[in-house]
C-alpha cells in the first residue's frame, strides 16, 4: 500500500479510468471512520481494486431505514484515499453533494439509478458539474428506458465533462424473478452499441440483491465485453446498514475477482480469426435460409388469408394458434430450444403473418 499526495491524483485517476478491466469496490454506505478506514485497506490488501466506493447519501425506497451518513463521512473517505492510495467515487444526486464531494476530493462521481430516471435531479447535477473536470459514471435507470439513460449522458455531456462512463446494474421488474434488478442484458447491449467507445461496467451487487449468484452475474458481464465491475464489499456484510444480503468481505471479492474467466474481446493469432470467419460465414448462410424460409412462410399466410376471405373466416383462430405453439415446444425442447425463446419467436412471426393476411383481406 503506498501513501499518496492526494493533492495530486489526478493523473493516478486517469490510469485508473483507462484501466481494463476497471474494478470499483467499498462498502453500500459508509457507516462509520473505522468501517470505511478498514474496509479500504483490506481492499487494496488485494491488490486487484481500482476505485474505493461508498454511498455517502443514500436514496432509500422508504423513509426510516439509514439514509447515510451525509457529508461528515466524506472525510473518512478522504482519509482513506490517502492511507491506501485508491482513488475515491460517490453517489451524487443534488447539486449541493456534487458541490461538497468535490470539495472533499472525490475522484470519481456517479449518478445512481434513481437519479437518472428524473430528468431535473439529473439537470441539477448536470449545471453543478459546469466547468469542473471530473469523470462521471452513470447508472441506468430503474425502469427500463434506454431513452432517459441516453437522455442523462447527454444532460452530463452537454455540461461539458468530457469522461463519461456507464454502470449497468439492473431494471426494476414486475413480479417475482431471482434477481433484485432484472439485468435485461439486451439493454445493456443496446446502450452500448448506442455509445460505441463509452465505458460500460456492471454492477452485480445491485442486480443481484444476494451474495450467491453475484458470481455468475460478474462472469456474464465479462463475457458479454463489460469493461469492469463495481461490487459492493463490507468488513462484516451481514452487520451492514445499507444491503446486507449482497454485500461481501474484501478477501471474497479478491477470491471471486481471482475465479472470474477474464476473456479478451479478439486475439491476434490467424488461426483464432480464419476458424471464427469459417463459423461467421456459416451463421450467415444460415440467416439468410431462415429468411428465406420465413419469407415461404408468409406467402402461404397470405394464400391462407385469401382463402378466408373469399370465405368470410375471421384471421384470429385461437385453436389452431395453441396447437402451433404446443406443437412448437415439443420439437424445441428437443432441439435445445427454450419455451422462453419458441414463445417470442412465433409471437413475431405470428404477428407478421397476421399482417400479412390482414393485407390481404382488406384489400
Ligand atoms: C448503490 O450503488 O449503492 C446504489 C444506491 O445503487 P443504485 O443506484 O444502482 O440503486
Ligand atoms: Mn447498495
Amino acid at each position: 500500500m503506498q501513501a499518496i499526495d492526494t493533492n495530486n491524483t489526478k493523473e493516478l485517476v486517469q490510469s485508473k479510468w483507462n484501466k481494463r478491466p476497471l474494478i470499483i469496490s467499498g462498502p453500500c454506505s459508509a457507516e462509520t471512520e473505522a468501517q470505511v478506514l478498514e474496509t479500504a485497506q483490506r481492499l487494496a490488501a488485494t491488490g486487484k481494486v481500482d476505485l474505493l466506493r461508498a454511498g455517502i447519501w443514500k436514496p432509500r425506497t422508504r423513509p426510516g431505514s439509514f439514509e447515510g451518513i451525509g457529508t461528515k463521512g466524506l472525510p473518512w473517505m478522504q482519509q482513506a484515499k490517502k492511507a491506501t492510495g485508491l482513488p475515491i467515487t460517490i453517489e451524487v444526486a443534488t447539486g449541493k453533494q456534487v458541490e461538497d464531494a468535490l470539495h472533499f476530493d472525490v475522484d470519481v462521481l456517479w449518478i445512481g439509478a434513481r437519479t437518472t430516471v428524473n430528468p431535473f435531479s439529473v439537470q441539477e447535477v448536470a449545471d453543478a458539474l459546469r466547468g469542473v473536470d471530473v469523470p462521471v459514471l452513470i447508472k441506468n435507470p430503474i425502469n427500463p428506458d434506454l431513452e432517459l439513460w441516453i437522455g442523462a449522458v447527454e444532460r452530463v455531456a452537454k455540461a461539458g465533462i468530457k469522461q463519461i462512463g456507464l454502470i449497468h446494474r439492473g431494471f426494476s421488474a414486475y413480479g417475482n424473478t431471482e434477481y433484485r434488478n432484472a439485468p435485461m442484458w439486451h439493454l445493456a447491449i443496446e446502450m452500448k452499441r448506442r455509445n460505441p467507445g463509452m465505458m460500460m461496467i456492471n454492477d452485480p451487487s445491485h442486480i443481484c440483491g444476494r451474495r450467491d449468484i453475484l458470481m455468475d452475474v460478474a462472469q456474464k458481464a465479462i463475457d458479454l465485453d463489460f469493461d469492469g465491475l463495481i461490487i459492493e464489499s463490507h468488513i462484516d456484510p451481514d452487520n451492514a446498514w445499507s444491503d446486507a444480503k449482497q454485500q461481501i468481505t474484501p478477501e471474497r471479492l479478491s477470491e471471486m475477482l481471482s475465479e472470474i474467466v477474464w476473456r479478451k474481446e479478439d486475439s491476434n493469432s490467424e488461426e483464432f480469426h480464419l476458424a471464427l470467419e469459417k463459423l461467421r460465414q456459416q451463421i450467415n448462410h444460415l440467416d439468410d435460409e431462415l429468411m428465406q424460409i420465413i419469407g415461404q412462410r408468409m406467402k402461404v399466410a397470405e394464400k391462407i388469408g385469401e382463402y378466408k376471405k373469399n370465405n368470410d373466416i375471421t384471421i384470429l383462430q385461437t385453436n389452431r394458434w395453441n396447437e402451433i405453439l404446443e406443437r412448437a415446444f415439443k420439437k424445441g425442447d428437443k432441439l435445445g430450444l427454450s419455451k422462453e425463446f419458441i414463445t417470442k419467436y412465433f409471437d413475431a412471426v405470428h404477428m407478421e403473418s397476421i399482417n400479412h393476411q390482414n393485407k390481404i383481406m382488406n384489400s
